[in-house]
């Protein structure tokens, strides 16, 4: 596919375990191999206008944190930071400094960065985008305090920045037509949970993405980095249909 680009998905980078967190041995693992591969890891900024110019890379990655865990700058930072790589992280902009307290939180809750640490690591090269203000489910909110939370975030993290936010990721990945087109009201791009590869035309705000603890296995990560990886992404996304409910692939069998 030409353009094809994968946006790795992370929250946190720690060998405490759950289903969001990926080890940092892994972690090291999966920087390295991607240092190794020779494609092209941009920001999503550099993306976007390389996408605007129409000199998109063959392949590229760009990689994305949701949340802002504290284990970002202590462990994910650090094991990226010597490869070049510039990832963005997205902030529930409420619960900075804080710990998560949300909907599906980890026991003990995680502790988020402080807006020292963030605006250190913006000087250092990480872009931050908006994960709302309290992290909830907008499909549930009605439009107007929806509204308020992708303005409200937005405008917390540029003024503690002095720069342009333009990113966003809905929480839990949800979010509506209604809604996508509410966030391009204010956002240039937003990303999803929908698993793949973004192509060269995708619709800037409803970007897929890939949950990167698939990607535990040394091979099957060169694999995927190699354009090999495209038979075990439409196998996972069965199985995640399957798990949701939305599919059954044995009816008529
Ligand atoms: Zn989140």
């Amino acid at each position: 596919m030409t353009g094809a680009t994968s946006i790795l998905m992370y929250h946190s980078v720690s060998d405490r375990g759950g289903a969001t967190a990926i080890a940092r041995r892994d972690f090291a693992m999966q920087m390295r191999v991607l240092a190794e591969s020779g494609v092209a890891v941009l920001s999503l900024d550099d993306w976007l206008a390389a996408r605007e110019f129409g000199h998109l890379p063959a392949r590229s990655v760009i990689i994305t944190f949701d949340d802002g865990f504290q284990d970002f700058a202590e462990a994910a930072w650090p094991a990226m930071g010597r490869h070049g790589f510039r990832p963005i992280v997205y902030l529930p902009t409420g619960h900075v400094g804080g710990e998560e307290g949300w909907k599906g939180i980890a026991r003990p809750p995680r502790q988020l960065m402080g807006w020292d640490t963030i605006r250190a690591l913006a000087t250092e090269g990480v872009l931050f985008g908006s994960h709302t203000v309290s992290h909830p489910d907008l499909t549930a909110l009605d439009p107007e305090a929806a509204r308020t939370e992708l303005v409200c975030a937005q405008v917390a993290i540029e003024d503690r920045l002095a720069r342009p936010v333009m990113h966003f990721a809905p929480p839990y990945g949800l979010s509506s037509p209604a809604l996508r087109a509410e966030i391009a009201r204010h956002y240039r791009t937003s990303v999803g949970t929908r698993l793949g590869e973004a192509g060269a035309g995708a619709d800037l705000h409803d970007l897929p993405r890939i949950e990167m603890f698939y990607f535990t296995d040394e091979r099957r990560w060169r694999d995927h980095l190699a354009g090999r990886g495209g038979a075990y992404l439409a196998a996972r996304r069965l199985a995640r249909a399957v798990k949701a409910g939305l599919m059954k692939p044995w009816a008529g069998l």
